[in-house]
């Protein structure tokens, strides 16, 4: 579905437009006041986000950053730290909203490549004495937005858990991408879900809707939750209207992300041919493609912008570098097309 006139828009998964079911469903869907606990349509999805992955309960919120907030803002309080990894979108695009917010420190770790934290590292940092902050929860990223998509992988996320239980600690997910993982691994979202304590998912990414996120977890915690987000401003009324549009979501937008990581994987290795891009195919395993322009063409990431935002096409920057992220409203000749007009913008100078 051709959804940016004559724009080939690879600046994110959140420029998805709700699709034409999704527009039905808002229309006619049965609402209530949500802050009073009436909006039937809003309970219908809390109920089939939750068993989607496995949880007792779930709250619905307006955005992947208010689901993180209200996630490590009901699990922590003062004089509490949380580990993240210094890639993550908590410690590089969040404002740094968590300390502000909660009195709570971020320990920050670096992030291999592939979106993990050596476990080394997370069982060295984990600190609860009198002269330090008590680390409370570790929050890792999967799909690792940063990290080129990067899929966590299973065992990987076993080994943490096993780290924060002999610890005392709390497992939480930023899976802003939740689904993507699942498809790109073929495991069901529970089982990623499962080592977790508290998991967050968007369905404002690739899955379509216009807007939400969610927060699941055990009915006492998402009891806290709800607190939480009235303290952060985040309870919607009619929110029905969103919630219809994220049930369709989930229903149909799940098993076609796997187009998407197709559709990404054409891009990456047809940028793997072109002189001047700098990128290891083998590191793309969703749908996010982040790659580096070689100094020596006289290119730079933001110059190149410009010139392919030109052509009609849109990339965004991840750092000093280009990250190109496929949707639903991208196709197999959008992706050529922007190979062909990269290649030849990197024969020419500036
Ligand atoms: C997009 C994203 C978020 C935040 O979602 P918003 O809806 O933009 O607030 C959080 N974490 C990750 C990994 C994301 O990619």
């Amino acid at each position: 579905m051709r959804e940016t006139d004559g724009l080939i828009d690879l600046r994110s998964d959140t420029v998805t437009k709700p699709t034409p079911e999704m527009r039905r469903a808002m229309a006619e869907a049965e609402v209530g006041d949500d802050v009073l606990g009436d909006d039937p349509t809003v309970r219908q999805l809390e109920e089939l986000a939750a068993a989607r992955v496995g949880k007792e309960a779930a709250l619905f919120v307006p955005s992947g950053i208010m689901a993180n907030l209200v996630s490590l803002l009901t699990l922590t309080g003062r004089h509490d730290e949380v580990i993240v990894g210094d890639q993550s979108h908590i410690y590089t695009s969040e404002v740094g909203g968590l300390s502000l917010l909660g009195s709570v420190f971020l320990h920050v770790l670096p992030n291999q490549p592939d979106g993990t934290i050596p476990l080394e590292r997370l069982r060295g940092a984990i600190r609860n004495q009198v002269y330090t902050p008590r680390t409370r929860v570790i929050s890792l990223e999967n799909t690792h937005n940063r990290c080129s998509g990067a899929v966590l992988p299973m065992e990987y996320l076993y080994a943490v858990a096993e780290v924060a239980k002999a610890n005392g600690v709390m497992l939480h997910l930023d899976g802003a991408r939740l689904f993507n993982a699942s498809v790109a691994l073929n495991v069901p979202p529970e089982e990623i879900a499962k080592p977790f304590t508290v998991v967050n998912f968007c369905f404002s990414k690739g899955l379509g809707a216009p807007v939400g996120s969610i927060v699941c977890g055990e009915r006492a915690f998402i009891q806290e939750a709800r607190r939480t987000r009235r303290m952060l401003g985040g309870g919607m009324r009619q929110a029905g209207v969103l919630a219809s549009a994220c049930i369709v979501a989930l229903n149909t937008m799940v098993e076609r992300l796997a187009e998407d990581h197709a559709l990404a994987r054409q891009l990456a290795e047809g940028l793997a041919d072109i002189s001047g891009v700098q990128i290891d195919p083998a590191r793309v395993q969703t749908n996010i493609v982040i790659f580096g322009i070689d100094p020596t063409t006289g290119w730079d990431a933001p110059r190149l912008l410009e010139r392919l935002k030109a052509e009609g096409i849109l990339l965004s920057l991840s750092g000093t570098r280009l990250r190109a992220v496929t949707h639903y409203g991208i196709t197999p000749r959008d992706i050529d097309r922007t190979l062909a007009v990269l290649r030849q913008i990197l024969q020419g100078r500036p």
